[in-house]
């Protein structure tokens, strides 16, 4: 295995706790990678030798985005939709199951390259690990085939058979299909299982259900809660100990202390208030009293079709009032905490060596210049996989 040392790092964003500030940043940095760790992090004057050696010229580095909410697994186009309301005019009834019907009839092959296609796009623009769920399937085979190609690009799968309530039964009966047979045809392909907790999708009680039962198949709960109304979500996910709450828009003083006695971590998700003119997610407030937060894209083809961290980053400066190294932390170290993972969002000996070469001399640009692509090389596992 040959090893290869990054030198000529103008800003080097390590996210290691042992070293200064919230990024434990580094100047005039190198970074030495073997196999498909790093090796070695610290001042470029004292790197140690290895088989290759890459200039990075006085960029910033900062390690790949852990994208921890996307939905890629899905066929058709929604921007008639996203037209529509951008225009003034109503919501027509479908959203999810427009999404569903074109799924269903689309071949593995269709949805596979459709997942490749994305996945390279996130790649081309710094994101290292991603986790991607199903929902646009609804059925048993359909859920279980979302999965099976979901997990040819991620090991980070999420069953959300509890997506929204199909159009052919009823609440009570679909709960009882995705507890049952549908749980069972999808957590061979799964590592974590998710609900969307919300009016019009499934109650607290139900919700409560279905994470139980997929505990109890081995699967790790994550949520989707309290996006479009104040609801007992946030509160429900924090009790059960989940990885994650994601959206986490309308909070109520009790959902906010749930959160901050609590491990869990709160994803917000800028892009979707963007994408559907709601008001953001209270980011400040709930740093200012503890609360883990991280950013995640939620890529799906209804209320956010964006695959860029960076732009999550520019949103959560500029509307949320993150400060930029807030923003940046909470795209990959806190990304890799709501996945329960301590290998990637960090540089340091031993980790995985997923890391973006930026065209800028600093992360701030990420949030500075909002909408310009400034990655300029990406490796993965070791391995350039972006070059400029
Ligand atoms: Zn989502």
């Amino acid at each position: 295995m040959s090893t290869a040392v990054i030198t000529n790092i103008g800003e080097l964003a390590t996210n290691d706790p042992e070293r200064d500030g919230l990024l434990g940043l580094l100047h005039d940095a190198a970074v030495v990678v073997d196999g498909s760790r790093i090796a070695w992090v610290g001042p470029a004057a004292e790197a140690p030798d290895a088989d290759v050696q890459v200039d990075a010229g006085g960029r910033a580095v900062i390690p790949g985005f852990v994208d921890s909410h996307s939905h890629l697994v899905f066929a058709g186009d929604r921007s008639a939709e996203f037209e529509a309301r951008m225009i003034g005019e109503p919501y027509t009834a479908g959203g999810i199951r427009t999404t569903v019907a074109k799924t269903r009839a689309a071949s593995d092959e269709q949805l596979t390259s459709h997942v490749a296609r994305l996945v390279a796009e996130m790649r081309a623009q710094g994101t290292t690990t991603v986790e991607i769920k199903s929902g646009y399937g609804l059925s048993v085979p359909d859920e279980a085939r979302s999965l099976a190609v979901a997990r040819q690009f991620t090991d980070e799968t999420t069953f959300l058979g509890a997506h929204v309530v199909p159009a052919d039964t009823t609440p009570e009966d679909y709960v009882d299909l995705v507890t049952g047979p549908m749980l069972a045809a999808a957590a061979p392909h799964a590592r974590w299982i998710d609900v969307f907790c919300e009016d019009g999708a499934f109650d607290v009680d139900q919700a409560r259900t279905i994470l139980t039962a997929g505990s109890d198949s081995g699967l790790r709960g994550r949520l989707h809660a309290n996006q479009l109304t104040y609801g007992k979500g946030v509160q429900l996910a924090c009790e059960l100990g989940l990885a994650a709450v994601d959206h986490c828009t309308f909070l109520s003083t009790l959902d906010v202390e749930s959160l901050r006695d609590s491990r869990t971590i709160a994803t917000l998700l800028p892009g979707v208030e963007f994408s559907t003119r709601q008001p953001y997610p209270d980011a400040r407030g709930l740093i200012d009293v503890g609360v883990r937060v991280a950013l995640a894209s939620d890529c799906n083809p209804g209320s956010c079709f964006t695959s860029s961290m960076a732009l999550c980053i520019a949103l959560a400066v500029r509307e949320m009032r993150m400060s930029p190294a807030e923003a940046l932390h909470a795209a990959t170290a806190m990304g890799a905490a709501a996945l329960d993972r301590n290998d990637v969002g960090v540089l340091a000996p031993g980790k995985a060596a997923d890391l973006v070469l930026l065209d800028a001399p600093s992360y701030v640009h990420l949030a500075y210049r909002p909408g310009v692509p400034l990655v300029s090389g990406v490796w993965q596992q070791g391995r350039p996989v972006v070059s400029g």
